[in-house]
């Protein structure tokens, strides 16, 4: 299987801003396909780049399986593409470009366990941001201020007293955000970041300002749920990468993060880098700024700003160069 470029699917939802339509305006009629009822599209709130998930499939875009999703294509090509350390079942992982306009509501997660006995064969969700921009004093609700008792979260669930027990903490470009499942957390108005997560959509809302939905009715919330998964226990804030930055000939590579489910290195190009699709895992590359061309033995692909690629796994050897920002995920 070669190594393909993916287009994605985008969401449109009500706290999402204009800045992801400018980056895949080149979609044309895949574009249109997926707003056939709104010609001009706005508030695209997230753009789904690597996704094999029911509810917004990345799709090739060009070469000779263009149209194909993401899903399609594994599927014809086998588990191998996948690598050894994939485990069966669901594809593992989901990676989003998120715009956040307005804040987002207050939610929390699943671990694996709680999301297996209560939603069918789906994941649990563990996530982790990179801030791709934010404006000045952004801020981030992650986890609480102080420990609580499962019965003051509950008293507190639904209302905006919930907000008095959370922890606001700024955000800058380059902060890098490991969220566990179960943690309590939003992105806030003015963020733009790009999501690394298991690939589950299952999200508990505990709070959600009290907002209006299109049809003038309050979003769903699902307070007993959130209050039964969440974790009581402040978390630590200080949002540091896992690794130090290794700089070699050509590009600089930072560890983000080594979890049970996904390793994401950040990697800066400002020669060449040289990486490799080994045995044990797929890898995608999203390019989060700048641009560059890929090169492996089957050819070239010129990447910008908010492209993925699906490279499979053993493909081995391959290239980027340019001046380029990418995130680097395998299993
Ligand atoms: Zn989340």
């Amino acid at each position: 299987m070669k190594t393909e470029r993916l287009y994605p699917s985008l969401k449109k939802i009500v706290w999402g801003g204009q800045r992801l339509i400018g980056l895949y305006s080149y979609g044309g009629e895949r574009l249109t396909k997926q707003f056939e009822e709104n010609r001009t599209p706005s508030n695209i709130a997230e753009s789904w780049v690597f996704s094999c998930h029911k509810k917004g499939r990345s799709t090739v875009i060009g070469g000779e399986n263009d149209g194909k999703t993401l899903a399609e294509l594994l599927e014809d090509a086998g588990p191998e593409t996948l690598g050894t350390h994939y485990r069966g079942g669901e594809f593992p992982i989901l990676i989003k470009f998120i715009d956040a306009k307005r804040d987002l509501s207050i939610q929390v997660h699943p671990d694996d366990a709680y999301a297996g006995e209560h939603h069918e064969g789906q994941y649990g969700k563990t996530e982790c941001w990179y801030v791709l921009d934010a404006e000045k004093d952004a801020e981030l609700i992650f986890g609480l201020d102080r420990e609580l008792t499962r019965e003051e979260l509950a008293a507190r669930g639904g209302k905006k007293e919930v907000m008095e027990v959370l922890r606001r903490v700024k955000v800058k470009r380059g902060d890098f955000i490991f969220i566990p499942s179960k943690t309590l957390h939003a992105i806030c108005k003015g963020i733009y970041l790009a999501e690394v997560q298991q690939s589950s959509d299952i999200t508990y809302r505990i709070y959600d300002y009290d907002r209006l939905d299109e049809d003038g009715k309050p979003r769903e919330i699902q307070v007993p749920d959130a209050v039964a998964v969440s974790n009581l226990s402040p978390m630590d804030v200080s949002f540091q990468p896992m690794g130090k930055e290794e700089r070699s000939e050509g590009y600089a590579k930072t560890l983000l993060t080594e979890c049970e489910y996904f390793k994401v290195e950040k990697i800066e190009t400002f020669g060449e880098y040289r990486g490799e699709a080994d045995e044990t895992s797929f890898v995608s590359l999203i390019v989060t700024g700048g641009e560059g061309l890929y090169r492996d033995a089957d050819g070239e692909i010129y990447l910008r700003e908010g492209d993925s690629l699906f490279i499979p796994a053993n493909k081995g050897a391959f290239t980027v160069r340019g001046n380029a920002e990418l995130l680097k995920t395998t299993i």
